[in-house]
């Protein structure tokens, strides 16, 4: 054959190969994801007690399975990224595990009206998922080279409502308080007061609160229509530490 005819075959077989290939790696990703949600939903059977539900809102589940985690994590970990295990996204930090993140946004009792504030952007997979329950989501990520990237993979796969920022998340997101649900996905030694008081009366705080690299207490925090907070130990949990110079 000429070369004339042999380039113009061999980039037509490129083009019918490379969507099917592209069509293989989802179908088995879907087949993962599915797996992924059996994981979660037979560990919040065996949680209950802690949770007070047996099951999670139908809402939570749906972005759990709409939300690519493959996307979110380093490529040498794609073939585990529908374990429900964390993963090492560099910097010595990690992504959550699907557990945690479907608990976690299922106890903020999120509304589609919401305006939600994440501290610990990391790999940015959280705030896709609260993008996916909430009108507008604010988040803070205190290593620059993580936010960077997190707001760049956000963009790409379209989560045109989730605001991503550097800085360091103990002191909240003042321009944009308050907020609905704020949600901390590192382990702090008490509850930030700022974060106390960009909490809207009627909303509920998530936040993991303990010493570092022990297992900590997730906590629920409600502040009440009259402004009165509690607080509610629910289960032990394992973050990276919040850092920062608080
Ligand atoms: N929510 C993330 C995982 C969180 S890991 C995800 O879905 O991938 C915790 C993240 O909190 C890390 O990326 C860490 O750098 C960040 N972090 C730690 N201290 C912080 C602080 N003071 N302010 C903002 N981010 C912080």
């Amino acid at each position: 054959m000429k070369p004339a005819v042999v380039f113009p075959l061999i980039t037509l077989i490129f083009y019918c190969l490379v969507p099917s290939l592209q069509a293989r790696a989802d179908d088995m990703f879907t087949k993962a994801r599915r797996g992924m949600i059996q994981a979660i939903e037979k560990d919040v059977r065996q949680t209950s007690r802690y949770l007070d539900r047996k099951s999670l809102d139908p809402a939570v589940m749906s972005a759990m399975v709409h939300v690519p985690r493959h996307e979110f994590v380093p490529a040498s970990y794609r073939g585990s990224a529908y374990e429900n295990r964390p993963l090492p996204i560099g910097h010595g930090q990690t992504i959550s595990q699907p557990y945690i993140v479907a608990i976690m946004s299922d106890l903020l009792n999120i509304k589609k009206e919401d305006q939600v504030l994440e501290i610990g952007t990391g790999s940015g997979y959280q705030a896709a998922i609260l993008g996916e329950l909430a009108k507008k989501v604010f988040t803070i990520e205190i290593v620059k080279p993580l936010a960077e990237q997190a707001a760049k993979r956000l963009k790409r796969l379209g989560y045109d409502n989730v605001e991503v920022r550097q800085g360091d998340g103990y002191y909240g997101w003042e321009e944009h308080a308050p907020f609905d649900a704020v949600i901390v996905t590192a382990a702090a030694s008490h509850i930030p007061p700022p974060l106390i008081r960009q909490l809207k009366p009627g909303g509920r705080m998530m936040i993991p609160v303990g010493t570092r690299f022990m297992v900590q207490q997730l906590v629920l925090v409600e502040k009440n229509n009259r402004g009165k907070v509690t607080t509610r130990q629910l289960l032990p949990v394992m973050f990276v530490p919040l850092t920062g110079g608080h």
